[in-house]
């Protein structure tokens, strides 16, 4: 399983994990699950289309947790699974890359210094000896590429670089993952944007905007996302932090958060009951957004407070 409303690790993640289990001499029987569907954008990855919504009750010997930094993070199947009667306690493995991810599994390999929970399975399989197959590693890489927004987030280092050389000696094309899952926008959401950066505020070092219903109707947009333009926001040179506010069709407020190097706002997302990385976190708070707004942007100011060297 990977996490709820998955980005290109999470689906990366649990594909290449997929094709681990089936490379192994003895291969387990294996359902792919994550409680949201693929988006259309992560549809090319080889075995995308067996990914489940609905994960049969079992029985399961084991649940894999992949990109998850907790168990709200996978959604209901999650419980569904866990609880069913026709499995017998299924034990549960964490493989993950979250700083604020409590270890929720009996076995967790959970390690904050790696920039994707691709890298992490990447390193599974040279531990288990099993050979990357071509199809592993177009996942394998969309992952380390979605993650580090193409090599350009302050967590890559030789050891990210060395994982992408090898993945590239499959022939896996990087400016084909980056133009499919960065660069690429539906227009409604280009026209999103607009509306959204109309409204944009400078406050004492944070930028943040808000998504709200009304913007995503007369944009044209369906859906809940937004092309994470949370990411766009940290890029005003005024930022040393960004925020978002999406409202969500249930009602909830989806906050997402951005920090430049030197500031960490995943123990901020972490205390409103979300999670993530210093640099990237989020978190779903109950309520409209200017009551999200009234919480969060204190929290923020403050971890920004003290002005780091550029
Ligand atoms: P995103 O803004 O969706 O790219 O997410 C940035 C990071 O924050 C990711 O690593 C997510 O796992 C984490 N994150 C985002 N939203 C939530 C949430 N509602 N609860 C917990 N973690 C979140
Ligand atoms: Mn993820
Ligand atoms: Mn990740």
């Amino acid at each position: 399983m990977c996490h709820i409303h998955p980005d290109g690790d999470a689906i990366g993640s649990l594909l290449a994990f997929g094709w681990l289990l089936a490379a192994l001499p003895d291969p387990p029987t294996v359902v792919l699950a994550c409680a949201d569907s693929v988006p259309p954008a992560l549809q090319f990855l080889p075995g995308a289309d067996g990914i489940t919504a609905a994960p049969p009750a079992g029985p399961w010997d084991a649940i894999v947790a992949l990109d998850a930094s907790d168990p709200a993070r996978l959604g209901d199947i999650y419980r569904a699974v866990l609880d069913s009667p026709a499995s017998e306690q299924p034990d549960v493995l964490v493989i993950d890359h979250h700083i604020t991810n409590p270890g929720f599994g009996a076995l967790n390999y959970v390690d904050p210094a790696a920039a994707a929970t691709a890298q992490l399975v990447l390193r599974l399989a040279d531990a288990l000896a099993v050979p990357i197959r071509d199809e592993a590693a177009l996942c394998l890489m969309t992952g380390l590429v979605t993650d580090t927004l193409a090599f350009r987030t302050s967590n890559v280092d030789a050891a990210v670089l060395a994982a992408a050389s090898r993945l590239a000696d499959h022939g896996v094309s990087i400016a084909a993952i980056v133009q499919r899952t960065l660069s690429d926008q539906p227009a409604a959401i280009l026209r999103l944007w607009g509306l959204a950066l109309s409204e944009l505020r400078v406050e004492d070092g944070v930028v943040w905007s808000v998504v709200t219903r009304a913007m995503r109707a007369a944009a044209g947009v369906t859906g809940e996302e937004d092309g994470k333009l949370v990411s766009q926001l940290i890029n005003a040179a005024e930022a040393r932090a960004a925020v978002l506010f999406n409202e969500q069709a249930d009602g909830t407020v989806e906050v997402d958060l951005r920090a430049r190097p030197g500031y960490d706002i995943a123990q901020v997302a972490l205390s409103l009951g979300g999670g993530g990385h210093p640099q990237a976190a989020g978190c779903t708070l109950p309520g409209g957004w200017a009551e999200a707004r009234a919480r969060v942007l204190p929290l923020v100011r403050a971890a920004v407070e003290v002005a780091r060297p550029r």
